[in-house]
């Protein structure tokens, strides 16, 4: 079958002929009907090299049809409608038992630790699958593996937004724009979106925002939101990774608020405040990586109940052999993307 591979940071992705997965005990082959394109991808390509020994087949962001399951498999059956959650843990380390499957030590994600899904199909263990409501399309359930979950188990589970809550997110790309449409859902009365680009601003109003900052270099966006939330952002989404986000989000929040950290970045935090403030006012500062199963299984539902538009962010559909253009598309920027999918079948 073709597959989309990377060879290390600053080489070609290549279409290669690989061999098609066959499932062992407890796996499962899926057909990919659709898998997004992710930052993540082009990081690898910028020198973000991936936890795998190359080439790797990218991808991890799918959804599909059950083609062949293994041994001991309960959770599908050939034909299914699925999508992959591909970041599970084992489910029975310490660091899993601990509710943090994310984080296990012995992780195989496809698109990072082994094979992805830029292929007409992809190997993946039974715990990882979730199927797709009737309603959901297999390109929206795929955007929702990473693009929507993400955002979700951030607010949802890490900042454990509250009813009429007034929140902040600094960065409205991808992750951000659901992170703003998503506060909503979860029953947040106010949300700031921060952001460099007027267009992504637009954006972030069409999704539920109802204020934003156009940030510009010397402008304290932190006390910006402090004034607009009227003493402080209960939950803070930081969806950009860079030290002066981080240190906007602290200076946003409410005595006992949260920041919940996304954006992925090489250089340590940053934050401004006193240590006694920081002490005082009873700050949090949360990381937050993907989601859990649960996650994913709420969104998709929150979508086939029509509460969340997935479908309108995808802005360009693109087949296997245009992985390469796809992702110097999202590294550009050029065209406008939001959510760029690979359509294999296409
Ligand atoms: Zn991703
Ligand atoms: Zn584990």
């Amino acid at each position: 079958m073709k597959a989309a591979r990377f060879y290390g940071a600053g080489q070609p992705i290549r279409i290669d002929e690989v061999p098609y997965p066959e499932a062992g005990p407890g796996e499962v082959v899926v057909r990919i009907a659709a898998c997004g394109i992710c930052g993540s991808d082009v990081h690898f390509l910028e020198g973000l090299e991936p936890p795998a020994p190359l080439p790797l087949t990218l991808g991890h962001e799918p959804a599909g049809i059950v083609e062949s399951v293994g041994e001991d498999v309960h959770t599908c059956m050939p034909g299914d409608r699925v999508a992959l959650h591909v970041g599970n843990g084992c489910g029975t380390c310490r660091i899993c038992m601990a509710g943090h499957p994310t984080s296990c030590p012995s992780i195989k994600c496809p698109g990072l630790h082994i094979d992805g899904a830029f292929a007409e199909a992809v190997l993946i263990a039974q715990n990882c699958i979730v199927p797709v409501p009737d309603g959901v399309s297999l390109a929206a359930a795929a955007v929702a593996t990473d693009c929507v979950a993400t955002p979700y188990h951030a607010l949802k589970c890490r900042a454990q937004i509250e009813d009429r809550a007034r929140v902040a997110v600094i960065g409205a790309g991808g992750l951000g724009l659901q992170g703003v449409a998503l506060a909503r859902v979860l029953g947040a009365d106010q949300v700031v979106a921060v952001d460099v680009s007027e267009l992504a601003l637009d954006r972030a109003r069409r999704a539920g925002a109802n204020a934003t900052i156009l940030s510009k270099p010397g402008e304290d966006v932190g006390a910006r939101i402090q004034q607009l939330t009227d003493g402080g952002a209960d939950v803070v989404l930081e969806c950009v990774g860079l030290p002066d986000t981080v240190a906007i989000g602290a200076a946003a929040l409410r005595p006992g608020g949260r920041l919940v950290v996304v954006g992925v970045g090489m250089e340590p935090p940053r934050v401004d405040i006193p240590m006694a403030f920081f002490a005082v006012f009873e700050l949090t500062i949360l990381g937050s990586f993907g989601s859990h199963v649960r996650d994913l299984k709420e969104v998709l539902r929150l979508a086939a109940d029509g509460r969340i538009d997935i479908e309108h962010t995808i802005s360009h559909r693109l087949s296997l052999d245009e992985v390469p253009e796809g992702l110097e598309m999202l590294r550009t920027k050029k065209g406008d993307p939001q959510r760029i999918v690979v359509e294999p079948e296409s």
